[in-house]
Formats: C-alpha cells, structure tokens, sequence
C-alpha cells in the first residue's frame, strides 16, 4: 500500500487541472494520479481538430508530472473503500489517500455487436489506430452526427479521404442546433465532399480481412442496405464513468453527484468533469458538462479545494468546435427544443442564436463570432423575460 496526501483517479484533462489547483495552494504536498490509460494526461481536442491540420502530437502533453505529481499510469482502479480511505487497482495494488478526487471522466458508448475492430473515438490511443487505418484506408464510415462524428468527418475528408458519416437523426448537430442550421450543415458537408446519409441506423459491422461492410437501416440507407469502407468510426456519445462511485455507496445522479464544493455524499471525496453533476447556481438545475472549459475550471477548483481552499463553483462553462471552416463558441443549454431565436447576420454562416424558456436566455451559440463568451454569460445571468425583438443585435459580432 502507498499512501499520497492528494490522490486523482483518472489522468485526463481534469486531473491535470487538479495538480495546478492543488499547487496554487500547497507547493509541495505530495500528490498521485492513478490512471487507467498508457498514455499521461493530454489535451483531447486535437485528437478531432489540429492533429489532423498538421499539428506535432508532442503538442497535446500537458507535462502534469513537471508539477511534482506522480503517475500511476495503465492501473485501473476498481473500487474505492471511503471507510479506511484506500483505493483498489485491477491489478491488486492499493493507494491510501487523505483526499480523494474521481476524475474519471466518460466512456464511449459502444456498438452492441462491435468485434474491436469499430474505432469507439475518445483517446490518443484511438487516435493513433486512426491514423494509422487512414495510412493505407481510403474509405471511411464515421457514425454519429454529434461533436465526435462532425469532427472526425471534417478532419478525414480534408485528409483526402471518402468519408460516408452516417446518423440516426435528421441533421449534423441536431441535438445542439436549431433544425435548419443542421439541415444546412448536411449540405455544408455534402459541399466538403462528404457523402452525409441522415436517417441511417447501423445495425451491424462485419469484417472481412481488411474491409468493413456496415448494415444500414432507415430512410438514409443506401440501396441495398450496405456500405463498405476500410475503417469504421463511432462518435456515439459517452456515458459518465460512475461505477466506482456509487459501488463507494457515493450519490449518482446523471454523473457523480457533487455541491457546489464538488463534494461527493462524502466531503473527502471530491468529483469533477465529465464524470461529475454540480447545482449550478445560473441555469438554476443540476448539470453535468462533457466539456473542455468545465473539465479545467472544475478540476482547478477542486484542487484548490482538496488542499483547503474551498470556493463555490459557479462557472458556466463554454464549449466549442470546428466544422472545416465552420467554428463557434457556446454557452449554457444548447437544447433546440427550448425557444430558438436566431439573430443571422449572414444566414448560417454568422450570427447568434439564442435559446430561451419562459423568457429567459438558457444558452447562446455564438456562430462564427468571437470573443463574445463573457457578454452571453452576462445575459444568460439576466432575469428577462426577453422577448424575440429584444435580443436581436444584443450580441454583436466586434468586426
Ligand atoms: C476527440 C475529442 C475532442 C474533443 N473536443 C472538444 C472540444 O473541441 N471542445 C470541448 O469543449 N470539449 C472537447 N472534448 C471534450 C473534453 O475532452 C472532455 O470534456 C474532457 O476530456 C473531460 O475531462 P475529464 O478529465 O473529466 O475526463 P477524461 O479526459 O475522459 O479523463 C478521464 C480519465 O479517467 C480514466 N479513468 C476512468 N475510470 C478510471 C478508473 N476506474 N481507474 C483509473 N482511471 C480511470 C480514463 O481512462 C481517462 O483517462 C473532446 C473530447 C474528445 C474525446
């Protein structure tokens, strides 16, 4: 058994954000990252964005032990005893802890029928199996619509690949973006090259050597129900990594359950970033955010809190991405069944769109306007009632 004063299970973007918090309070108490990957922490986002631009991979390690914490990389841990303070690995080492933080971030959901050869998108380790189809591939199915799929599309087609991106729903983004910025999006990516089949259910993915023959149903399924390609990609959506938590006998609600704190039913153990659901004092509803922003802002004040230095967590975290040439930031609940007002300054291309109920702004999608994340937190924080013709031009683009 090897005791740590702070221990983080988990070695993503979180925990790397916990080491900094953690040393802006206590410069030398001695610090642990178990973590179930190979690899240290790094930065996701480029494994879907710049490494495909041309971007050294040496870019996205955030070089978390240079902070004087240890690595306990490849051990997963699998179980948490909160009465003696210790934590279990699979491979029977144990840690003791005086504090404890459950980074552990999310899991891709996964093809029922998947023989390991679907590459469920999440981690440099994906990434690298990835490239290294695209090396001798020509043809690739990315499936899912969402965040992963758009991204892993834009990034194969620019790299001179056929790209089929195939989803249940009925438009790129559907489930962030009003229908008519989605249904514009299919023809943005048709545009790119990609051939997009809205409407399209996998049903199974058979190997053959080398070759892939995904089964399709729906509206958007090609004549004969078959598409064939060398690699197949998911971006299916993640599920909070809660299983040690709630077997701890920790509070589970759609993630680790925390207070403002980011305490857990137990006040020494701390949960942060993907994994974990925090009140949030704005959108006034308890939120869980599988984001960037929020995995860094959450994590550093969970350091700070697990080396005594407590502060609510009030931030209202922002997400982004890219779309080829396509990018915006976004704030708060980006849900296009609430009330869209959409304010375009060129249709589609870019404007802002607001999302409200009963009156209030709920979230702000900033489409190709920058620097505007502050002022759309201001309004999201703004009693209303707003109608339609108060937010036009509320949010301007500074150009
Ligand atoms: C390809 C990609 C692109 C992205 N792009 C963007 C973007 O453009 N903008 C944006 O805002 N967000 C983006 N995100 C989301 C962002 O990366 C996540 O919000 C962030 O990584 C969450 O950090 P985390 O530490 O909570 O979880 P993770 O980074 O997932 O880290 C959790 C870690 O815990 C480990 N773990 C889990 N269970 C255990 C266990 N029992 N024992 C030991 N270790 C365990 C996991 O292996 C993992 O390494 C992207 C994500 C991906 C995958």
């Amino acid at each position: 058994v090897t005791h740590h004063r702070y221990l983080i299970v988990g070695g993503g973007m979180c925990s790397d954000a916990a080491v900094r918090g953690i040393r802006e309070v206590d410069p030398s108490g001695d610090i642990a990252i178990v973590g179930a990957e190979a690899d240290p922490p790094y930065k996701r986002p480029p494994l879907s964005k710049g490494l495909w631009k041309g971007d050294p991979l040496e870019k996205i390690w955030y070089g978390t032990e240079s902070r004087g914490a240890r690595l306990y990389p490849g051990r997963t841990v699998a179980a948490v005893d909160p009465v003696h303070g210790r934590v279990e690995c699979d491979g029977g080492e144990s840690f003791t802890y005086e504090r404890l933080l459950l980074a552990t971030g999310g899991s891709p959901r996964r093809f029922p029928f998947d023989d390991g050869g679907v590459v469920h998108f999440r981690t440099v380790a994906d990434y690298r199996r990835l490239r290294a189809l695209a090396e001798r591939g020509k043809r690739f199915a990315v499936v899912g619509g969402g965040f992963i799929g758009s991204e892993i599309a834009a990034a194969l087609a620019t790299n001179g690949k056929e790209v089929v991106l195939l989803f249940p729903g009925e438009g790129i983004g559907g489930r962030v973006f009003p229908p008519d910025l989605s249904r514009f999006l299919n023809d943005y990516y048709r545009e790119k090259g990609v051939e997009v089949r809205p409407g399209a259910s996998v049903t199974a993915v058979e190997r053959e050597g080398e070759a892939f023959t995904l089964r399709v149903e729906g509206a958007g399924a090609p004549d004969g129900g078959k598409v064939v390609v060398d690699g197949v990609v998911a971006g299916l959506g993640i599920e909070p990594n809660v299983s040690l938590a709630s077997a701890a006998g920790l509070a589970v609600d759609n993630g680790i359950a925390v207070d403002e704190f980011l305490r857990t039913s137990r006040p020494e153990i701390l949960a942060a970033g993907d994994a974990a659901s925090f009140p949030s004092r704005v959108l006034g509803k308890r939120v869980r955010v599988e984001h960037e922003d929020n995995a860094k802002a959450m994590g550093k004040a969970a350091g700070r809190a697990m080396a005594g230095a407590p502060e609510p967590y009030l931030h209202l975290p922002f997400f982004y991405s890219d779309l080829f040439d396509l990018g915006y930031e976004a704030v708060g609940e980006l849900d296009p069944r609430l009330d869209v007002v959409a304010d375009w300054r060129e249709p589609f291309r870019k404007g802002v769109v607001y999302y409200l109920r009963d009156g209030r702004v709920r979230g702000v999608l900033l489409w190709n306007v920058w620097e505007r994340v502050e002022a759309a937190r201001t309004l999201i924080a703004e009693a209303g009632p707003f109608r339609r013709e108060d937010l036009f031009g509320r949010i301007t683009d500074p150009a």
